[in-house]
């Protein structure tokens, strides 16, 4: 085995691995989803009934004063009744419909901050209702992950462990290389060199299309043992089986 076929197994291992992580991924991802919009549901429905505590808070409040308003308007209607000059009449009068007034303002106030209490009340039963059909979701997208996890859980062990003995082959550096790359480009770590003209020797990077030198095509018709790269984007160049048949006709 050479070095580029060797790293051309560990990236057919490499790619397996990563197709079942993703499965598992999208499955973990859209289950974290689930847990983070039940978790802004939480945070509303507590913001909601805070609110509407300080607002029951506010209407025993006002509720109070009034109640001293009345106390209020008791005593000046007593005086009105013994009022013994109409100077002292008319000015008992007017507080009474100043303290009234006052009274009604009041009054008012507190039914707004009660329609606003029951606007609450129902926006807290439209977030109960939200968070139920959420919890339901979450309970499919839980079940979904563990099955995932029973059906690939055992194939992604194999292929880890494979993978573990592909990577042993491969000196550290060439290593390194293939991570970092795999890592950059989604696991496409390696690409294979595409014949554009054969006559005239033009072959390109199967990724990124860039020209390659023709040295770079008989270098990897050689031992295999040095990689090649496209000076380009990077990535390791392999030879597929036709194209390397076809050069070797020659
Ligand atoms: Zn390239």
């Amino acid at each position: 085995m050479t070095l580029t076929t060797d790293l051309l197994s560990l990236f057919r291992i490499d790619s397996q691995v990563r197709g079942l992580r993703r499965r598992l991924d999208s499955a973990s991802r859209y289950l974290d989803t689930q847990d983070l919009t039940l978790q802004e549901l939480g945070q509303q429905h507590d913001e909601v009934q805070l609110r509407r505590r300080h607002l029951q808070a506010t209407i025993g409040n006002l509720e109070g004063e009034v109640a001293v308003i009345d106390e209020r308007l008791e005593k000046l209607r007593g005086e009105l009744n013994v009022a013994t000059t109409n100077k002292q009449y008319t000015a008992v009068l007017t507080e009474l419909n100043t303290v009234k007034l006052s009274r009604s303002e009041l009054e008012d106030r507190t039914l707004q901050e009660m329609e606003t209490v029951e606007e609450c009340g129902r926006q807290l039963e439209t977030l109960a209702g939200e968070t139920a059909e959420r919890t339901k979701v979450r309970a499919i997208a839980k079940a979904k992950l563990k099955q995932r996890h029973e059906e690939v859980g055992t194939r992604l062990a194999e292929l880890e462990q494979q993978r573990t003995t592909a990577a042993g082959c491969i000196p550290g550096t060439d290593l390194k290389l293939f991570d970092d790359l795999a890592e950059a480009y989604d696991g496409e770590a390696v690409t294979p060199v595409e014949e554009i003209d054969r006559r005239r020797r033009e072959y390109v990077c199967g990724s990124c299309n860039l020209n390659l030198p023709f040295e770079a095509v008989t270098a990897l018709m050689g031992r295999g043992d040095t990689l090649v790269v496209c000076a380009a984007c990077g990535r390791i160049l392999f030879l597929q089986d036709d194209t390397r048949g076809a050069l070797a006709k020659k």
